[in-house]
């Protein structure tokens, strides 16, 4: 008889799942659980949380899905609260389970997890990957190797034609519960965060939505850079972060639509974006801590430091930038930021206010409803000139973006109001 144990992390779904799908075939008892850690609603970061309301949000609706999955294969996912990895290993002892699944993920924290538990049950953990477009033995590089731009690893990647592996399909069947091991009571709020919906479901609905039934996907280069609205851009980001949509899934959908539909400049872009996300999750895996530091992976000392009245202005939106003040807003309200915008206010903390870096990540990560560390503290190295670019640092001129990309002012008006605008003018 084999136990087995699923440790949800961020791969919170049955699709594209090879740890479920491995312990699916080889255990004739499973447990599916996930772990709230309280630490994630402690101010100690930076001044910031690591999971701020949307996300928890989102968070909660996508556990709620990814229990409704299990349920219809007679499983379910147990929560339980408390530090993970002390969660998981008393699991383990209590339950003599023979195998524990999990999916790798290139956060510092989440390698720890993994590490730690390999050492304390050697030969039962069954480590997956499924959270990056390829593997690591795919890559044309040794990791220590990793091209130093984003440009040098693309082409890397496009010069050997690498193909995503195929994402698998969801088990056929599971193996039953273990019925004596019983929830906590969750903390999550449910408040609702229209228009995102958490979950699987949701998560695929909005990738046929992009594709299959509007083919905004056709138009995506040439949209990419608006500021507000649903369509200008996938919207896959907040699916993509904490696994309820596999990345590799969202490939071969689009190979699929190039193939039978139509393949443009769009529908390479999106896979050129999608690159730019896989390039962040390898050298994550590859700095580990560096990529928190403040001189970045580049240990270059910025021209910054710590001021909290500038830190707060941009955190309330009452800069003197009125675009900036209206992306933080929005920020603040929805848990989402344009790309375009993200560039925009995290220029404006490094380069006009002349803050940490650091700070600003690090309220990201609270607000953001789609923060992936590798994709948040990439661009933020990036932007502030201690990271993967070899033009040193961002800098934009705000006025000339909102000329640009707010010509007639109505994304300030939206989100700081006319009235308020003029007077912060
Ligand atoms: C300062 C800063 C912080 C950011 N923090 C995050 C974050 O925490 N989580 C996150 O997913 N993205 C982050 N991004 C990248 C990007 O802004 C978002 O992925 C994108 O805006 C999400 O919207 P979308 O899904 O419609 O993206 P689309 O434009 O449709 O792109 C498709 C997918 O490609 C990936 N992607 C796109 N742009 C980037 C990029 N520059 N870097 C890495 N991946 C990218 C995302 O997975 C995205 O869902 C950040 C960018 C900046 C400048």
């Amino acid at each position: 008889m084999q136990r087995g144990l699923m440790w949800f992390r961020h791969d919170l779904r049955i699709h594209d799942n090879p740890a479920l799908a491995n312990l699916a075939s080889s255990c004739d008892q499973l447990t599916c659980v996930f772990v709230i850690d309280p630490n994630w609603y402690r101010a100690d970061h930076f001044q910031s949380k690591h999971l701020g309301a949307p996300r928890e949000a989102f968070l909660w609706q996508s556990l709620t899905e990814l229990h409704r999955a299990l349920d219809a294969m007679g499983q379910k996912l147990i929560i339980r609260t408390g530090k993970p990895l002390e969660v998981v290993a008393n699991l383990c002892m209590d339950h003599a389970f023979d195998l524990i699944g999990v999916t790798d993920h290139p956060g510092t924290r989440e390698r720890h997890q993994v590490d730690m538990l390999v050492e304390r049950f050697p030969q039962r953990v069954v480590v997956s990957d499924a959270h990056t477009l390829f593997t690591q033995h795919q890559l044309p590089f040794d990791l220590p190797d990793i091209p130093a731009t984003f440009t040098q690893f693309r082409k890397a990647v496009e010069k050997r034609e690498l193909m995503p592996r195929l994402p698998l399909p969801v088990p056929e069947s599971l193996p039953a519960p273990i019925t004596a091991i019983k929830s906590d009571p969750a903390p999550l709020s449910d408040r609702r965060i229209a228009p995102y919906q958490g979950g699987e479901i949701a998560g695929r609905a909005q990738l046929n939505h992009y594709l299959w039934d509007t083919h905004r996907i056709q138009r995506y280069k040439e949209t990419r850079n608006g500021l507000d609205g649903w369509d200008f851009s996938s919207r896959l980001s907040a699916w993509l972060a904490n696994g309820s949509l596999s990345v590799r899934w969202v490939a071969a959908e689009l190979d699929r639509y190039e193939r039978n539909v139509e393949k443009n400049e769009s529908t390479y872009w999106l896979y050129f974006e999608l690159l730019w996300r896989e390039y962040f999750q390898w050298m994550l895996y590859h700095y580990g801590a560096r990529f928190f530091a403040f001189k970045g992976i580049a240990n270059k000392r910025p021209l910054t430091t710590f001021y909290a009245e500038a830190f707060m202005a941009w955190r309330e939106g009452t800069t003197p930038f009125p675009i900036v003040n209206a992306a933080m807003r929005q920020l603040k309200q929805t848990g989402w930021l344009s790309n375009r915008s993200r560039q925009l206010v995290a220029s404006c903390l490094i380069h006009e206010l002349g803050v940490d870096w650091r700070y600003g990540a690090a309220y990201f990560e609270q607000q953001l409803i789609d923060f992936d560390v590798a994709a948040n503290y990439g661009n933020w190295q990036y932007l502030a000139g201690v990271g993967a670019d070899p033009r040193g640092s961002r800098r934009f001129n705000l006025d000339k973006q909102a000329a640009q990309y707010d010509p007639d002012g109505t994304f300030v008006k939206t989100w700081v109001g006319e009235h308020e605008s003029s007077e912060l003018k």
